[in-house]
């Protein structure tokens, strides 16, 4: 496929900068060249682009205005200035979402967005093109790092475009394919059956990486595992995104696709935060996003390298600015650089969604994994949910073994969550079965009660 590649480069590239005027590859140069800078001099172009967009804010944004005097009159640095200003959680965007919108902006010029709804409500919201178009120029840094240029040849394993009609999705893929060189694997079809006419696929494309949920990668990789193929394509990376990149996924697609495993960290309303690097540290896109971490419970910042609640401010969606956006992930900064040369900011861990934490009576995060170590070595119960209401408050739902049942095993359950969140209320209901969430998965750990207790407009 180079012929395609060089096209895309040396015609379509150019070509839509012409005439749709637009800049990621210059964007993408902006970048590059800030990876080399001192840190110093990476924080001073964060701090003055930090102010231009609280000057921009606090005058156009009518959830913002409010603080306009304040802002005038601070002799804050804006990093500081900023934390006056309450974080702002998904549901309390969703609700006042108007409020965010720019005056004078009209949407029906502007890039509309949405969240997909698999751990709640949808969010929509809006962007305009430059800042889509940096997003794209972050990903295209990233990918850099590991030899991949734009053009170069992809497979995408991806949730197909079923609200298409045929007639629409025909001209989606040709657009994928020639316009992108890019093809896709449907992410709903993965199977032992289709396993094999996949990864011919694949083959016969020669791809220069992958790009997928970690989730689906890792099927992809574990069934190409079981059914003992090779791709037997020189990959330069297989990029996981979307959701967190656990160790024993990063593990089988390695085994399986014999290239470095690269997470990307990103969001649909949060732009691309982070990628990670031939060394393995995920460095933050500083000349796009601020960072800020803070407890789950009070909202208040967190030193570097302590894990907390993410909140992102882009520095540069002007038409829908959403400061201290609480994305909903959990992880710490670090104070480290890194030895392979970029100076981008160094993200010491993610942790997870905060979706699938629970807050203790101390106001420390624990994962809901915990319940299910808690549980697994008893034989007493089949299944279980644990369901937090309130911090303090919690409902278990235990399905018995009809056999192996023995009551001490529920003082034992009990006597573990209370060691992990405090002496909280836990009430006990025995059920025949859990029924799945809408999105049809069955959740064994659900927190009701936010992990921060922060009013906002
Ligand atoms: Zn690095």
């Amino acid at each position: 496929m180079p012929l395609t590649g060089s096209l895309i480069r040396n015609v379509q590239w150019p070509l839509m900068e012409l005439i749709r005027q637009n800049r990621t590859r210059a964007y993408l140069q902006e970048l590059r060249e800030a990876q080399q800078l001192p840190a110093e001099a990476l924080r001073k172009r964060q701090t003055s682009k930090l102010k231009q967009l609280l000057d921009h804010a606090v005058q156009k944004v009518p959830a913002y205005t409010e603080f306009a005097e304040e802002w005038r009159t601070s002799e804050e640095e804006p990093e500081r200035f900023l934390q006056r200003i309450p974080l702002l959680d998904k549901c309390q965007f969703r609700e006042n979402s108007h409020r965010f919108l720019m005056e004078g902006a009209n949407p029906a010029e502007l890039i509309a967005n949405r969240t997909g709804g698999s751990t709640g409500e949808p969010t929509r919201f809006f962007l305009d093109r430059p800042t889509v178009e940096r997003y794209e120029a972050a990903r295209w840094l990233g990918l850099s790092w590991y030899g991949i240029r734009i053009g170069d040849p992809s497979v995408m394993i991806w949730g197909s475009p079923i609200e298409l009609n045929q007639k629409e999705a025909h001209r989606y893929y040709l657009k994928e394919r020639w316009l992108k060189n890019r093809v896709m694997i449907s992410a709903y079809d993965l199977d032992e059956r289709q396993i094999l006419s996949h990864v011919g696929l694949i083959r016969r494309f020669r791809p220069a990486y992958l790009y997928g949920y970690a989730s689906a990668l890792a099927l992809f990789a574990e069934l190409m595992l079981q059914k003992g193929l090779r791709l037997g394509v020189p990959l330069k990376a297989v990029v996981s995104t979307a959701e967190t990149l656990l160790d024993h996924q990063r593990q089988v697609m390695a085994e399986a696709f014999q290239a470095p495993v690269v997470n990307e960290y990103g969001a649909r309303d949060g732009g691309i935060i982070a990628y990670q690097c031939p060394a393995g540290r995920m460095h933050a896109f500083s000349e796009n996003c601020y960072l800020e971490v803070v407890d789950p419970v009070t909202g208040e910042p967190l030193p570097v390298g302590q894990a907390g609640a993410l909140l992102v401010t882009d520095l540069y969606n002007r038409v829908m600015p959403r400061l201290r956006y609480q994305l909903g992930d959990v992880l710490a900064l670090s104070p480290k650089t890194c030895l392979c040369g970029i100076r981008y900011p160094v993200i010491q861990e993610i942790d997870g969604r905060v979706d699938d934490m629970f807050v203790s009576l101390k106001g420390s995060f624990v994962h809901g994994h915990f319940i299910n170590h808690l549980i697994r070595g008893l034989e007493s119960f089949r299944t279980f949910q644990l369901v937090q209401h309130a911090p303090d408050r919690l409902t278990l739902r235990l399905v018995k073994h009809p056999e192996r049942y023995r009551t001490e095993d529920e003082t034992r359950v009990l006597s573990g969550i209370r060691d992990a969140l405090g002496e909280v209320d836990v009430r006990v209901e025995y059920v025949d079965r859990i029924p799945p969430a809408a999105s049809g998965k069955t959740r064994y750990a659900i927190r009701e009660c936010p992990l921060t207790a922060s009013p906002r407009v």
